[in-house]
This record gives C-alpha cells, structure tokens and sequence, in this order.
C-alpha cells in the first residue's frame, strides 16, 4: 500500500534573511497549505536555554533542556504562525538579537537536531505543508514534492534584518547585523549534521532584486505546475 500522505510537502530553504518566511507564510496561504516555521523552534530552545542560564556550549546539556520542552506552532490570523513554549505563547521574543546571537550555535549539535526533525517529520505527516529552513529539502523532507532554495546578497538580506529590528525598536547597527548574518551562515553551512545546502533538486530563486509579491506569484507558478 502506498503510504504517501495525499497532500503535497513544499520545502524552503536559504540563508538568514533571504525572505523565506514572508514568501512561505504566503505561499501556504495560498495553497490552503499549513506553515511550517522550523527555525521558530530552534529559536524557542535557544531562547529557554537563555532564560534558564544552559551552557549553550553543552550539548548533552541542550538535548536534555529540549526533550522536557514542548514547542507547539499554532496558525494565526494573517497565515501567521504563533510561538507556544511549554504552554506560554513565545512568538514575540524569539526575534532579538539575543536569540539571533546564540541560535545557530544551539542549532548545531546533531542530538538537538535528530529531537526536532523528528518532532518536523510528525508535523509534516499528512502532507498540506509548507516547511521553511536550513534542512528540510535535503534531510527533514528529502520526498517533498517542490523546493526551493532561496538566496539574495548578504547587502540585501541585512538590510531586510535590520528594517525588520528596527521595526520592532531594537537600537542596532547596520553593520552588526551583516556580520551577524555572516556569522551564522557560516555555522549553518559548515556544521557536520545536515547543514544548509540546495538540495540537487531544488529550484534556486535570489530575491536580491525582487518585490515579495513576485517571489511568491513565481513560486506559485511553479507549484501549480507541478502539483498539477
Ligand atoms: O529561519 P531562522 O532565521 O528563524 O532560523 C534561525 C536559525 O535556526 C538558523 O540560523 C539555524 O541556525 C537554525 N535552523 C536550522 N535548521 C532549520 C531551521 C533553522 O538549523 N531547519
């Protein structure tokens, strides 16, 4: 018996800032798809272990943390996506540059990430997604049926994060954010467990020069066509 869920998986992937959230929150909206925000959970943890002092240095440590922890994605009005951390609705402080500091390295330790793919596969169950993140063309959901890898500039998608911060009241500087964004890139890319990387079979697109609405109006096209 084919065991398949009967409703397509849409992976998104690229580095911090690319506008893969914008576009996949969209997109999901679009299809009638649920949004699925992994690096929301990577985030919630990095932010528990700040909350409760964890070495972010110990990954036994992590792994212990991140198995007592529940992290629960609800979707909100607008495709948006609300943050629940063992019970208490997070979403509005996992975007600081606190956490923005310290995710990629509690991202990286291959016991956190083996908990929370398998906690992504569940979610991705029964198919009707749309999943945006750094592994989930290549590990996390190497059958989906469309991805996408997104890209722009590093200018671009700090200039992207620093609007974003900026909008939320953060006093940063232009400059941190870039090397920031540089920073964990280079963690994401180079960790030995499923690091960022195109997937051979994504699409590639660079939003460097491109409005939101014509990302998301390309992926769609490209959707329909092959969900057809
Ligand atoms: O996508 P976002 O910028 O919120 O992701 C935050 C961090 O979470 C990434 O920089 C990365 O370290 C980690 N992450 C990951 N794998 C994913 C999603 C996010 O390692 N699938």
């Amino acid at each position: 018996m084919d065991k398949r869920p009967t409703r397509a998986a849409i992976a998104v992937d690229g580095p911090a800032g690319a506008g893969k959230s914008t576009v996949a929150r969209q997109l999901a909206d679009a299809l009638g798809f649920l949004y699925l925000d992994t690096g929301a959970m990577y985030r919630a943890l990095a932010y528990k272990a700040l909350r409760q002092g964890t070495d972010l240095r110990d990954e036994e440590a992590l792994a212990l943390l991140l198995g007592d922890t529940a992290i629960d994605l609800y979707p909100a009005p607008g495709g948006k996506v609300r943050v629940i951390l063992d019970g208490h609705d997070v979403t509005d402080d996992l975007r600081t540059p606190e956490v923005n500091a310290s995710v990629a390295q509690v991202a990286g330790f291959a016991s956190v990430r083996s908990d929370m793919v398998a906690r992504q596969r569940e979610l991705a169950h029964h198919g009707g997604v749309v999943m945006d993140g750094r592994d989930i063309g290549t590990f996390v959901l190497p059958h989906a049926e469309v991805k996408f890898f997104l890209t722009a500039s590093l200018d671009a998608r700090a200039d992207r994060r620093y609007r974003e911060l900026v909008r939320m009241g953060f006093d940063v500087s232009r400059d941190r954010i870039r090397e920031e964004i540089e920073h964990r890139d280079l963690l994401d890319s180079s960790r030995p467990y499923a690091p960022l990387s195109k997937a051979e079979d994504a699409i590639l697109i660079d939003t460097t020069d491109m409005e939101v609405e014509e990302v998301v109006a390309h992926m769609l096209d490209l959707c329909r066509q092959r969900l057809a």
